[in-house]
């Protein structure tokens, strides 16, 4: 989830509403007080209850048109479309971009949140590779999260069946730490406060495997913090002129 003073913006939506509720109570955030859904593809792990939670808080759902077709979401009534490369503006100052980025017989985007006072946020997940324009969006921004989705050996190695193993590894399936790490030392400069690690697989990843493949890409260059965010979450939330994490405690 993305905020500022004038408002609260969730990017994907894919846990039940149910979950989706509780955690956002671990955050401390009232449901009907997310004023804009971002949908990046139409994944279900992205978008299961987005409709659904639209409807009950009231909030605006948006996504591309690629994706609504593939929700069968009608656009105007159900959603509003936005165009990749488009700025999409959400009050008189946040606003977000939608980078496309490939990735498995989608039209996905990653998002980059501007809050009109120079911070910049950014929310990456589902992505084979990178694509330049993608990195240089993020070398302007002071928060990244981003997906390191499998340790390269534990993939080659592990339970998978080698046809699903070649989709994730390939241009269309999702990051490893190392492709994660080697973008963000492209992207990295001194604004650069903090990185959150996300949508580790469970099977072929490891929290302080990503961290320190990260790291060590990074180098000594990145004075920021970072963190990984695990499916049981949420457990903090970052300010964007912040360096460090501050942590949630469940109520
Ligand atoms: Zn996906
Ligand atoms: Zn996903």
């Amino acid at each position: 989830m993305i905020s500022s003073e004038e408002c609260n913006i969730l990017v994907d939506c894919g846990f039940s509403l149910k979950q989706t509720e509780k955690r956002l109570g671990i955050a401390g955030v009232q449901p009907d007080s997310i004023d804009s859904i971002v949908v990046t593809h139409h994944h279900k792990d992205h978008s299961g209850s987005a409709l659904g939670a639209s409807k009950k808080w009231g909030s605006s759902l948006h996504c591309n048109m690629g994706t609504a077709i593939r929700m069968g979401w009608r656009p105007i009534e159900e959603c509003k479309t936005f165009g990749n490369l488009e700025r999409i503006d959400f009050s008189s100052k946040m606003s977000m971009l939608a980078v496309p980025v490939p990735h498995d017989d989608s039209d996905n985007v990653a998002v980059i949140a501007s809050d009109g006072r120079g911070n910049r946020a950014a929310i990456v997940t589902d992505l084979g590779e990178a694509p330049k324009d993608l990195i240089n969006h993020l070398s302007g921004c002071n928060h990244i999260s981003i997906e390191a989705n499998y340790d390269h050996s534990r993939l080659v190695s592990g339970p998978y069946p080698d046809s699903l193993k070649r989709r994730i590894s390939g241009r269309g399936g999702h990051l490893s730490n190392s492709q994660t790490g080697e973008i963000l030392r492209e992207a990295c400069h001194k604004d650069l406060h903090s990185v959150v690690l996300c949508h580790l697989s469970e099977s072929n990843n490891a929290p302080h495997l990503a961290e320190s493949e990260v790291l060590l890409a990074m180098g000594t260059e990145f004075g920021g913090s970072i963190s990984i965010s695990r499916q049981a979450g949420p457990e903090f939330s970052y300010w964007t002129d912040q360096k460090g994490p501050s942590r949630l405690v469940a109520a």
